[in-house]
């Protein structure tokens, strides 16, 4: 049943909850940073389905071991252990530089990951509080959204998992709310929902000491910055750190449902068997894949790509001279492009409908986050797309 992106939009809208807006096209096939719509029409992709496309679409490493997974064993349950993903945590393990006393859990989404971070941290102080930082995002779920600093989002689902407070993030702000009641601060180093937010300097640094001297944990929401997006492999390897935790997931598996909280040192002995657990997190398939993308990231060296491919796009962006664009923030392939007016929306459709993905995560942001394999010829088509797509809201 092959449909034209009109027809599939009224099916859509017929059949998916309502929690959902209109699609903005109906997307039947990818290859590399390429994609086409139902009708036909190619886009080049600079969002990468919100920084998870890695490796791009259809890369032959993530196809053939999926295929080959997929036709050995895909999933098991978690009475037994299977190859992808004892290899997937020691390969983990080695990327933070936990080692050999951190642990992993797999997760299924970024969400799950931090709900497994948020019983973590009562692991750490039952009763005590978990401080977050106002317009962060860490998920949907209940004790995720219970840490996400949004108020719209938060509100209609009150009451939540309780004793989570939200502070600004300056250094300040972090001084006055930290104590002996605090279990745990959980960061995104970047903040990408909010629209590619970087935290003021020195400010992990700062969480890094004071949660060493109240006994709290440290967990980072690498979700979204984490497998090499920014340039380095993690966020924090940057800020000279050692975390307690870090969530991970989108950017992981390219594509393949995948999430996982890492512990670093004594975090890693806060739970005890029975304390938590999922049916298909870690599972075979969702291990493979996300062995065959961390792969492929460090055999193509994707990450130093990420860091070059990020410098040379702000360049560029900036060379472009437009007066609607007022600054660039994040790190390596997250790039938030701050505009001088809240035209955001227009200028993501006007590049929809020039052939370029990229989205407004509000009305004065465009965020890019493309695969990390891309190189001069993607980047030059973005520059000629996204001049002409905000020449026309200039
Ligand atoms: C996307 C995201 C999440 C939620 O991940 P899901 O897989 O959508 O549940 C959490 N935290 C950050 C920083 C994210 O970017």
């Amino acid at each position: 049943m092959n449909d034209s992106t009109a027809a599939y939009k009224s099916r859509f809208t017929s059949t998916m909850m309502g929690n959902w807006s209109a699609p903005l096209t109906t997307l039947v096939r990818g290859e590399g940073c390429q994609v086409w719509d139902a009708d036909g029409k190619r886009y080049l992709d600079f969002l990468g389905g919100i920084a998870v496309n890695a490796l791009g679409h259809a890369h032959p490493v993530l196809v053939e071991a999926v295929s080959r997974q997929v036709a050995t064993i895909a999933h098991v349950s978690n009475y037994f252990a299977t190859p992808p993903q004892v290899e997937l945590a020691e390969r983990l393990l080695r990327l933070t530089g936990a080692g050999d006393s951190g642990r992993v859990y797999f997760a299924n989404s970024g969400t799950e990951a931090n709900e497994a971070a948020v019983k973590l941290a009562r692991r750490n102080g039952q009763h005590k509080k978990i401080i977050a930082l106002n317009n962060s995002f860490h998920g949907r779920t209940m004790g995720a959204l219970a840490l996400t600093g949004k108020t719209a989002l938060r509100e209609p689902f009150e009451p939540l998992v309780p004793n989570v407070v939200h502070i600004d993030s300056t250094i300040e702000a972090l001084e006055a709310a930290i104590g002996d009641d605090v279990s745990a601060i959980v960061i995104e180093p970047i903040k990408g929902e909010a629209g590619v937010i970087d935290l003021p300097a020195g400010f992990l640094k700062r969480a890094r000491e004071l949660t060493t001297e109240f006994g709290a944990l440290l967990i980072l929401d690498e979700i979204q910055t984490g497998a090499g997006r920014t340039g380095v492999w993690f966020a924090y390897q940057r800020e000279g750190i050692v975390p307690d935790a870090i969530t991970l997931a989108k950017g992981m598996g390219g594509g393949i449902p995948v999430g996982a909280l890492v512990t670093f040192g004594a975090a890693s002995g806060l739970f005890t068997p029975g304390q938590h657990g999922t049916t298909f997190g870690g599972n075979p398939l969702a291990t493979a894949a996300a062995n065959a993308v961390l792969g492929e990231i460090e055999a193509s060296g994707l990450v130093e790509n990420a860091a070059l491919r990020g410098a040379q796009l702000r360049a560029a962006i900036t060379a472009i001279g437009s007066p609607l664009v007022a600054e660039l923030r994040g790190e390596g392939l997250l790039i938030g492009v701050g505009l001088t007016a809240p035209v955001a929306a227009a200028v993501t459709a006007r590049a929809l409908e020039l052939g370029l993905i990229v989205n407004a995560p509000n009305e004065s942001s465009i965020r890019l986050a493309p695969p990390l394999i891309i190189g001069d010829s993607e980047i030059a088509e973005f520059i000629t797309l996204f001049t002409q797509a905000l020449e026309a809201s200039a």
